[in-house]
């Protein structure tokens, strides 16, 4: 996106990358459909130690104006889910369009090119497995650390710090959890099953499925809680957010059915059954005595959960935190100590909630720093 607006302005543009394909993470992305704006983006969708950070440049590039460029190369789309536009076909139509756009912009893309060594003079020097290139604007775009098949690499990061700009603590984020060894054990026969939950981490509640992995806990709400998630932290899940069990109970407290099977008629049976056989003694509703229905009820409400960790950068969608934003301009993405050199994308410290704000993130930033770079 930078290179196609930096093209359009008649500026000489040459993309480096190691990979050997252009866009890994875009044809992985949106489960290959490319997830890849949001209508109702706004600033309150991303993690940032500057919230303000990133309204600018979503506030000069909205969804209206990566939809201009997807129907322009007649790619259909839908909306999934709140928002959420993907491609009815693939994720590929994306890169073509954006490789199409960069050769009519003259901008030229050398892939499989290393990159050994960035310095400034009076220009900036950058020597690579092809020779050495040098230019008065230097741009970095080359993601977080997750997903390191794809070509991710910590270079971003380091190009600041050589710089001396400050970079925040990273972490893998929308990545699924790993249970401690006791969870694993119980719960790994679910893998597959989701249930309609609300997670909640400190005082930030996320509605949404969660689905049980053979290691721990995926699904939507999973992961967007991995965004706040610090290690040793608990998890707080409620499992039938939409109902007071209390009232179930109440309700049914006379009756001779089995606590499995009054549960299974709210969560999924195979759930229940576990849930009955690990965590409570399921017997007759009108057995069970009152403390024993309200113990029963919390745990339903408020499960407990800590971690044992994540399933790491191998597998997260993203990286959260990267180069400080303080250290940006937020209209131009250019570094305040070091004139002409520019960081836009996911090595920014600009994290989006699941649901094509990241890739929304990376055209909106890549849009700003090509009006100037
Ligand atoms: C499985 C998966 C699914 C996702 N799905 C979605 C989705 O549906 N919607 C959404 O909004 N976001 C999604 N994301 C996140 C989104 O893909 C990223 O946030 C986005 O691609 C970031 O764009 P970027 O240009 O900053 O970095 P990237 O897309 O990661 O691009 C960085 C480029 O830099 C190159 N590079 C890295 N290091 C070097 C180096 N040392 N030398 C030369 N080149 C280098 C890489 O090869 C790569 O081409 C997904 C991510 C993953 C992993």
């Amino acid at each position: 996106m930078c290179a196609i607006e930096c093209g359009k302005r008649g500026r000489t543009v040459l993309v480096i990358d190691h990979a050997e394909r252009t866009g890994s993470k875009i044809r992985v992305s949106g489960g290959g459909r490319c997830n890849f704006t949001n209508l109702n983006i706004t600033p309150d969708h991303y993690l940032s130690r500057n919230l303000h950070f990133c309204t600018s440049a979503l506030a000069r590039f909205t969804p209206r104006d990566i939809l201009s460029l997807v129907e322009k190369y007649h790619i259909a789309y839908y909306e999934k889910e709140e928002g959420q536009l993907f491609c009815v076909k693939s994720a590929r139509e994306i890169i073509t369009a954006l490789e199409q756009e960069c050769g009519q912009a003259g901008a030229e893309i050398r892939l499989s090119c290393r990159v050994s060594d960035i310095s400034h003079a009076k220009m900036f020097a950058v020597a690579t497995s092809e020779g050495m290139f040098s230019s008065d604007s230097l741009v970095i775009a080359t993601g977080g650390l997750s997903y390191s098949k794809l070509g991710a690499s910590d270079f971003g990061h380091e190009v600041a710090r050589k710089f001396k700009l400050r970079v925040t603590q990273v972490k893998p984020a929308l990545v699924p959890f790993v249970f401690q060894g006791r969870d694993q054990k119980i719960f790994k026969g679910l893998a597959g099953i989701t249930v309609a939950a609300a997670v909640s981490i400190g005082r930030k509640k996320i509605r949404g499925n969660i689905l049980f992995t053979h290691r721990g806990l995926s699904g939507p709400s999973a992961l967007q809680a991995s965004l706040y998630w610090e290690p040793g932290e608990p998890l707080l899940i409620d499992l039938l957010p939409l109902l007071d069990i209390d009232e179930v109970f109440l309700s049914a407290r006379q009756s001779k059915m089995e606590l499995h099977t009054l549960l299974a008629g709210h969560l999924p049976k195979r759930f229940v059954q576990t849930w009955c056989d690990h965590m409570v003694i399921s017997k007759p509703i009108n057995q069970c005595s009152d403390k024993e229905l309200k113990s029963i009820a919390e745990g339903l409400h408020t499960w407990r959960i800590i971690p044992k960790g994540t399933e790491g950068y191998d597998v997260a969608e993203v990286t959260a935190g990267g180069v400080n934003t303080n250290e940006l301009s937020s209209k131009t993405m250019e570094s305040k100590k070091i004139s002409g050199l520019y960081f836009i994308g996911e090595v920014v410290d600009v994290t989006g909630l699941l649901g094509g704000y990241n890739l929304h993130w990376a055209w909106a930033s890549g849009y700003a720093a090509g009006q100037f770079a």
